[in-house]
């Protein structure tokens, strides 16, 4: 059965638009099928899937508001070689007019339902804030991935944004799990990085990824060439960092599934 993950944090630029893109082609590369749905109506991810935002047809907000169905707002085969449903500054629009719809928060989990078991993995970018899209996406996920980054204040940030989802959860979605917790744009010759690593493994535990993403300037540079990381330069420490990490997600679902 397909899995849906949402790729969440309130706060912006901790690398949830590079971990979707990236980690939704690592996983495309295991023959897997993926979608990625970009629900941020900055668009980057859509952008860095080598669509233009400001050209294609349909966004989430025709996924949304006008119930289009969901194959016909499905872009087929990115640079990165999943599927996407895009997003542009259209979709801010979604975000107010969801205020006034019938089931708000189960918008996309309902859209979805069709194609949830066509596709191995359904990866969500969320925008960075806690808005009526991001509940849809907390809705429509099995679990939530969390990127964060190793830096001071980071764990209170991280535990405050636990206790929301969990708040979250428990009215719209009680299944939600957290899939785990990943740490980004990581350099080890920091100390206070390392400081806050060890932090957080005391306090999630095995929930935070072994795979590590360091800080690697060609995972910025792909964005602009329109292309995952593994497309634009495939022996980067960045493109190597998220195989890894589709890896480590496909082990872990196996050792839940079988145990
Ligand atoms: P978010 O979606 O959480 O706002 P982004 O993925 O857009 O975060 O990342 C914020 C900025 O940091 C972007 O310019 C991105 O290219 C850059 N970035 C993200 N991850 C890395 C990394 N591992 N190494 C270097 N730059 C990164
Ligand atoms: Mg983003």
């Amino acid at each position: 059965m397909g899995k849906v993950i949402a790729i969440a944090n309130q706060k912006g630029g901790v690398g949830k638009t590079t971990t979707a893109v990236n980690v939704a082609a690592s996983m495309a590369a295991t023959k897997r099928k993926v979608l990625l749905i970009d629900l941020d109506p900055q668009g980057n991810a859509t952008m860095g899937s080598g669509v233009d935002k400001f050209e294609v047809d349909s966004t989430c907000y025709e996924l949304l508001i006008e119930e289009k169905p969901v194959e016909e707002v499905i872009v087929r085969e990115t640079t990165g070689k999943y599927d996407l449903i895009a997003a542009n500054s259209d979709v801010t629009a979604a975000e107010i007019k969801l205020m006034e719809v019938f089931a708000r928060e189960v918008r996309l989990r309902n859209a979805l339902q069709p194609v949830r078991d066509y596709y191995d993995y359904i990866f969500i970018d969320c925008p960075p804030s806690l808005n009526q899209l991001t509940v849809n996406a907390m809705a429509a996920a099995d679990s939530v991935l969390v990127p964060m980054q190793c830096e001071y204040y980071a764990l209170e940030g991280l535990t405050a944004l636990m206790d929301t989802i969990k708040k979250l959860a428990s009215v719209v979605n009680p299944d939600l799990k957290i899939e785990g917790v990943l740490r980004t744009m990581y350099d080890p010759r920091n100390r206070l990085a390392n400081d806050v690593s060890e932090q957080l493994k005391r306090h999630f535990g095995s929930q935070v990824y072994r795979t590590v993403i360091p800080r690697n300037v060609r995972l910025a540079e792909a964005p602009s060439f329109g292309a995952p990381a593994m497309y634009y330069e495939k022996s980067s420490t960045g493109a190597k960092a998220y195989l890894a990490l589709a890896g480590e997600i496909l082990r872990r679902r196996n050792q839940t599934t079988t145990s």
